[in-house]
Order: C-alpha cells, then structure tokens, then sequence
C-alpha cells in the first residue's frame, strides 16, 4: 500500500548521496588547482586519504592538506574557504599546530605554514610569540578534555560549532 513511501526515500537518499559525492568532488578538484608552492611534496591528503601525522610528545595530530620542502624548510599548506582580509585566529592556530606536529614528526625546521584562501594566500610565521600562543590554546584545550575548565564561547557562529571536533566534549555548542 505504502510501497511509493519507502520508494521516495530511498530515491532520496540516493540523490543526497549523489550531492554529496559531487560536492566531494568539486571540493577536491577545486584544492587540487589550488596554489601549491614549489618544492619536494612530503605528505599529502588530497590525492588520497593519508594516515594523520601523529606526535607523542606534543599529543597532537592532524592531516595538513600538503607538507611541502621548500628552500626555506618544511612547510605545512592549509586550504580553506572563505573570502579573509586578515586569516581569523582558529585558523592561524591550526597551522601553527600542524607546524609543530611536521617538526616533531618528521623532525625538520618549520619555519612557516601556508594558509590558502579562494581570495589569497596568507604566509604564517611559526615564530617565538606563534608558538607561546599554540602552547597556550593547548594547555587550555586539555583543560577543557580533562573537564577541568568550561569552554568559553567567544562567538556565535553555529556552523563553526557544527563542524569543530571538540563539538562531542563541548557542553557550550551551538545548533
Ligand atoms: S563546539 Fe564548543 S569548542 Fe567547538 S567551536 Fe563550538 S563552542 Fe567552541
């Protein structure tokens, strides 16, 4: 009787699925006619799924879209979305971090990440004063996985809730 219902969803589903898969796909074209800076490609997670770099001593890991040798070391390059005069603060710490996990792991001298925009390219020093700030923003974020500190939401934006991965340990997300 009701045939026609499970029918029209499950023709749903396979047209999302559909969706989603091109939307894949032209995210993953898209990246791959990105900028990418001259130099001998240590790791990478565009082409095909890569196992995440992973450092004991930081406990830290994380898939940078590209590791690059350049002349002037090793750097990480971070693709991203968006239209930035000045890259927002989450992102320049996400490059920081995978600065220092390409260090730790593949113990070689990171002197800068790429943060890589549809509107421009952003250069990001991992210097002294990067550094201070990745330590702390960690220090602060095993706080918050031991339960020892609440997260302090500094913005309203639920999209960004919706795709953080501290969302299953916040109490505070949005959406
Ligand atoms: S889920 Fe929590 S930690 Fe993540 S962005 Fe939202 S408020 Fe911040």
């Amino acid at each position: 009787m009701m045939w026609w219902v499970g029918v029209v969803l499950v023709g749903c589903g396979v047209f999302l699925c559909v969706i989603a898969f091109v939307f894949r796909y032209i995210v993953m074209v898209k990246k791959r006619r990105l900028y990418v800076p001259s130099g001998t490609v240590r790791y990478t997670d565009l082409h095909r799924p890569a196992e995440p770099l992973f450092s004991r001593r930081y406990l830290l890991t994380g898939k940078p879209d590209f590791v690059v040798e350049m002349d002037e070391g090793v750097v990480p390059v971070e693709y991203k979305s968006g239209w930035y005069v000045t890259p927002p603060e989450n992102h320049v710490l996400q490059v920081a971090a995978y600065c220092l996990l390409v260090e730790d792991v593949q113990q070689v001298h990171v002197p800068f990440g790429w943060l890589v925009y549809p509107s421009g390219r952003f250069r990001v020093w991992f210097d002294a004063a990067l550094r201070v700030r990745l330590a702390s923003v960690m220090g602060e974020m095993r706080m918050v996985l031991q339960g020892k500190r609440r997260v302090v939401v500094d913005h309203g934006d639920v999209k960004r809730c919706r795709h953080c991965s501290f969302r299953g340990v916040c109490s505070v997300r949005l959406g």
